[in-house]
């Protein structure tokens, strides 16, 4: 796979299975933009990582929920790079609850941005790969996306919309050469899940055929296949990289 020439947004580039994307992109020549909210330091990190490793990256700091500053960043991104070929919608947050007890707050946060921030950043790169009649889109979905669980409503509504998201621009874009896929992981050993009681993880674990967490390099990897030319004929498809958790 080669990306020579290629320019790849990564929203929440700056760690876990962004940063692990951002890592996987750069490698294999594309110039990345690794997009933070709140850690410009962990960004930074990530961007000398690219760097350090021969390749070229740069850190744009917006919200993906709010719809003014994803648009400002994209036309900066766009009037310093000339195009955008890849996009990433990766950042994601949790607020977990039992849905008696989940507040109109927590809904709307992880809506806003895991839904809604994938919304913002596709608008903004709609246009501009429309014209260059080239693009690929990755949706950074959820194997709870697929399944449901308890205590995630949110995240599960979140991410099951970014499957219907995903599968009518596929259908609306394919015409001008623009693919748009997914990827949905499954139990991966980042921040979003180190916080998880042992006896929660010993439950998922058990849930598990392979036996085990992935890492963010499993799912970089199949990131990496939907953005290349390899998958030219590939749109509207899911990858679920979840050890056989789920199979969708
Ligand atoms: P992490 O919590 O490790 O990282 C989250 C990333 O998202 C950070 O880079 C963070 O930026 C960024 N981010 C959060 N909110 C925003 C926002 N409003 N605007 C821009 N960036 C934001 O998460 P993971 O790496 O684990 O998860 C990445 C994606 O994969 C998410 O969409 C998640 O739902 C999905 N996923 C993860 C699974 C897992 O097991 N880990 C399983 C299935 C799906 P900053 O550093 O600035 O805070």
């Amino acid at each position: 796979m080669d990306l020579t020439g290629k320019v790849a947004v990564v929203t929440g580039g700056s760690r876990g299975i962004g940063k692990a994307v951002s890592l996987r992109l750069g490698g294999l020549g594309a110039t990345v933009v690794i997009n933070y909210v709140s850690r410009p330091d962990a960004a930074q990190e990530t961007a000398d990582q690219v760097v350090k490793a021969g390749g070229k990256a740069a850190v744009y700091q917006f919200n993906v929920a709010d719809s003014a500053a994803v648009e400002h960043a994209f036309k900066k991104i766009l009037e310093d790079y000339g195009h955008i070929d890849i996009l990433v919608n990766n950042a994601g947050i949790t607020r977990d609850g039992l849905f008696m007890k989940m507040k109109e707050e927590d809904w709307d946060l992880v809506l806003d941005t895991n839904l809604k921030g994938a919304f913002n950043c596709i608008k903004a790169v709609n246009r501009p790969m429309m014209k260059q009649r080239a693009g690929s889109i990755i949706n950074i979905t959820s194997v709870i996306g697929f399944a449901g669980n308890a205590g995630q409503a949110n995240y599960a509504a979140a991410k099951a919309g970014l499957v219907g998201l995903t599968r009518s621009l596929a259908k609306e874009l394919a015409s001008r050469n623009i693919r748009v896929n997914g990827v949905a992981p499954g139990y991966i050993d980042t921040d979003m899940t180190r916080d998880l009681a042992d006896s929660v993880k010993e439950i998922i674990l058990n849930e598990i055929p392979m036996k085990s967490m992935g890492s963010a390099d499993d799912v970089a990897a199949a990131v990496a296949f939907l953005a290349s030319d390899e998958a030219r004929y590939i749109t509207g498809q899911f990858i679920h990289v979840n050890g056989g958790m789920f199979m969708g």
